[in-house]
């Protein structure tokens, strides 16, 4: 390990950085194994003061129009974007993305406050023909009261503000809890937060002990919704746990993502597109291609320039911005990854470039990798990789792909690669994920419904649906009389 300077962050609560009293949690650089900062080990305590800060805070934020919520957001939105090289250097610090991904993702992570800044100005009631002619019947539309908002370590700016975004423009309060693998770059929102001028106990940041801060948040009854993206095994704790006082829960999950080339795809294009969608962030992206599925005919072909393309990339350092596989975020993360490999190996797949683990200088990477002749007994085939491997199986048919593609009990995106506009209807109509790219291995965007299907998750982020987990119908029937 190398000597670097840590820096001791603190938590923010009802508007106060505390928190320096707690021991500290370390965040280390998985490049290097540096530890570059500190973070308070919060828990219930911790927790319990940032709700009723937040249940404080929330009567006077929800009475604001939404179009004064909206002038807060919008100096938040156009902070992020002034200081976007420090948030992303942070980011690319603490969890190890390429710079160039890290801007790319606090631009994206401030798109979404852009949008639920004018989206709250659209939360519209109803008028509901009456059947009686001495009764109104309306729904008005009400915030959902104290938001818990729990992110993973992969995406730590726009998972934070795809929730954020839309609870406050609801005239929801927000407690936050970032991942410990990667709280720096909520802490650095935080500041923002705080130089946007939001009221006191409206944003509140806790760090620290997950299993105690989500114990607290399930036992207080002023926290009337959980919005969380992590894995589904935690998902379904949360799940259970939320059962007690019915929280309201809306769940981004882990993934499975099948990539589809059939015989009349244009193999030049999906070969850009699994490129855009398997190696982003190393692998490591909810939605990222983890089965490629590639029918006869145009198999060695498109295996071929994969491979061509994939041997291209660069591993290292994120912090160097030619760098575009940075390492993985720990050593169970490249554990996981040599695991699926070892068995895929030991199964008869063939690995035609990549397949290695390098762990020089305390960091933790892989190599990009191409394994061909997969089949659906291997591991590497039945669960989220979140590593820069690229499993390739041959089809014979478009109803194998269906039916393979199918074969998973998650569903959040998938990827289909064909010229034939029939064919192409024909099989996203029949595949269960909630996100799909046609001949697009990126469909990521502020303005669409985010989200999965089956063990995928529960709601969608994002698009005008992101807000409506954040607010709540009440009917009002009006005698007049
Ligand atoms: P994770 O282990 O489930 O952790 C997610 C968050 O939950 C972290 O803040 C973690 O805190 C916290 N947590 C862990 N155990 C908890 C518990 N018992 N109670 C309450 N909170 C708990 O997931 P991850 O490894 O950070 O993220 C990777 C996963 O997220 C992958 O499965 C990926 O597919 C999924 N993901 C999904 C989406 C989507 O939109 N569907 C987007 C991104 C990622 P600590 O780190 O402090 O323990």
């Amino acid at each position: 390990m190398n000597e670097v300077k840590t820096n001791n962050y603190l938590m923010n609560i009802n508007g106060e950085w505390v928190g320096d009293s707690l021991s500290t949690l370390n965040v280390t650089n998985p490049a290097n194994s540096d530890i570059i900062g500190t973070v308070p080990n919060g828990g219930e305590k911790e927790a319990s003061q940032a709700i009723s800060a937040a249940h404080e805070a929330y009567q006077s934020w929800s009475e604001l129009t939404a179009y004064e919520r909206a002038g807060y957001l919008k100096k938040l939105n156009q902070l992020m974007l002034d200081n976007l090289e420090e948030v992303a250097q942070v980011m690319t610090l603490e969890m190890g993305k390429p710079i160039n991904e890290s801007r790319g993702e606090v631009k994206y992570a401030a798109s979404f406050i852009e949008w639920f800044a004018e989206e709250g100005k659209r939360i519209y009631g109803e008028t509901i023909p009456s059947h009686a002619t001495n009764k109104r019947l309306q729904v008005w539309k009400k915030p959902v009261g104290v938001v818990a908002a729990i992110t993973p370590w992969n995406f730590p700016a726009a998972m934070l503000t795809r929730k954020m975004g839309p609870a406050l423009a609801a005239g929801c309060t927000v407690v936050m809890k970032p991942s410990s693998e990667s709280p720096l770059t909520a802490v650095k929102i935080m500041e923002l937060c705080e130089q946007a001028g939001f009221p006191k106990g409206v944003i509140n940041l806790v760090t620290g002990s997950s299993s105690k801060i989500a114990k607290a948040i399930m036992d207080n009854d002023k926290v009337r919704k959980i919005t969380f993206t992590g894995s589904t095994e935690v998902g379904k704790i949360l799940i259970r746990q939320s059962a007690d006082q019915v929280k309201r829960l809306s769940l981004e999950l882990g993934g499975h993502a099948p990539l589809i080339v059939l015989d009349d795809a244009n193999v030049d294009l999906a070969v850009k597109g699994v490129m855009a969608s398997k190696f982003r962030n190393a692998g490591q992206t909810c939605i990222c291609a983890n089965r490629i599925y590639v029918q006869a005919g145009v198999y060695d072909e498109f295996v071929e320039k994969f491979a061509q393309q994939v041997e291209k990339l660069k591993v290292g350092n994120g912090a160097d911005d030619s760098v575009d596989i940075g390492p993985l975020i720990n050593q169970a993360g490249l554990d996981k990854v040599k695991h699926h490999m070892d068995d895929a190996v030991k199964k008869g797949a063939h690995v035609v470039t990549g397949g290695k683990p390098i762990t020089d200088d305390g960091g933790v990477f892989h190599t990009p990798t191409v394994v061909k002749d997969v089949d659906q007994s291997m591991v590497i085939m039945q669960e989220e990789t979140f590593g820069p491997v690229a499993p390739i199986q041959k089809i014979a048919s478009e109803e194998d792909a269906v039916k393979l593609a199918n074969d998973t009990p998650y569903g959040l995106a998938a990827y289909v690669f064909t010229d034939n506009v029939a064919k192409g209807h024909r099989v996203i109509e029949q595949l269960n994920f909630g996100i799909v790219g046609w001949n697009d291995g990126a469909p990521s965007a502020a303005q669409v419904p985010f989200g999965g299907m089956k063990e995928s998750g529960i709601g969608r982020e994002g698009g005008h649906e992101g807000i409506d987990a954040f607010v709540e119908s009440q009917y009002v029937s009006i005698g007049m009389e």
